[in-house]
């Protein structure tokens, strides 16, 4: 393993571990982890092909994943088994005018490594792609203090956006703030250049937005993608509104 730091604010442990089949791994794809015991699985937030480094963010949520939050903030974390990547996306990235990115809290990793693939330069240009959306909802502003995180989906943004394709971050902050209900103007604590709203996102009018504009620029044509990963409640008021709006649709459930 390369290293481990754990995160306060975030009750997230950022792993970066040295495997040599890093080019190996798609967007969207996860491996299994294992510190003892059996194996846990992970998805591979981002991908280091030259440097064979993998990127993964675990939140604490279970005596295992607290298991592994105190072994970092100690040092002492050692992996014992890495396997995979796995997993595969349904709904292949290519022929999409517009992907619509909707993650919820650490449901986020799985669609930052398929932002970055979007954005990455070196990667299969997607010639119908004209616009990414990334719908980000988070209880409270933890996550936005995993810089590794925050960092690589602002650099995807701006990666994005030299070469043509709009690209746009919304952060939804869910917990009450005494600014609820309106955009925060103050300067967010991260490296995310985007709009940070309080309260909930309304699926319905985002999808519906998304699809107008992706008809009035494409015509008929236009083809729109949601690639969604959260809790439960959050992942079917999404899928409901995505397929109301004719998008067709990924989901990654963290079920285990
Ligand atoms: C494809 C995929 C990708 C994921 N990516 C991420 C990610 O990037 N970041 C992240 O933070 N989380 C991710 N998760 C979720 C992560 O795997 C779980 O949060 C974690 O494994 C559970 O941690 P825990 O500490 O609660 O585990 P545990 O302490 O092991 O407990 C988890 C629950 O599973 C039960 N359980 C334990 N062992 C088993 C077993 N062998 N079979 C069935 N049930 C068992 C336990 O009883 C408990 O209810 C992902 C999950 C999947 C499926």
């Amino acid at each position: 393993m390369q290293s481990a730091t754990y995160n306060d604010a975030a009750d997230v442990t950022t792993l970066e571990v040295a495997v040599n089949n890093a080019a190996d791994a798609g967007p969207g794809q996860y491996a299994f982890l294992s510190f003892s015991g059996i194996g846990h699985p992970f998805s591979i937030s981002h991908s280091d092909a030259s440097r064979g480094i993998l990127t993964f963010h675990i939140k604490a949520v279970g005596p295992y994943t607290r298991g592994i939050a105190k072994l970092a903030r100690e040092g002492k974390l050692t992996l014992s088994l890495f396997i995979g990547p796995y997993g595969s996306l349904t709904v292949p990235l290519d022929n999409c005018s517009t992907i619509i990115l909707v993650a919820g809290g650490i449901g986020i990793t799985p669609l930052a490594s398929i932002l970055s693939f979007l954005a990455d330069p070196s990667t299969k240009r997607h010639p119908l792609l004209r616009r990414v959306l990334l719908v980000w909802t988070m209880r409270g502003r933890g996550l936005l203090q995993v810089p590794k995180l925050t960092q690589q989906l602002a650099d995807a943004q701006h990666q994005l956006g030299a070469a043509c394709i709009q690209a746009e971050v919304q952060i939804f902050v869910t917990g009450r703030t005494k600014t609820e209900g309106r955009e925060m103007t103050t300067e967010a604590p991260s490296a995310l250049s985007s709009c940070e709203i309080s309260g909930r996102p309304d699926f319905d009018s985002i999808f519906a937005a998304e699809k107008d504009a992706a008809i009035e620029k494409g015509g008929k044509n236009a083809t729109l993608a949601a690639y969604i990963c959260g809790p439960p409640p959050m992942m079917k008021a999404s899928s409901v509104a995505a397929s109301a709006n004719n998008c067709v649709i990924h989901s990654e459930v963290f079920g285990f």
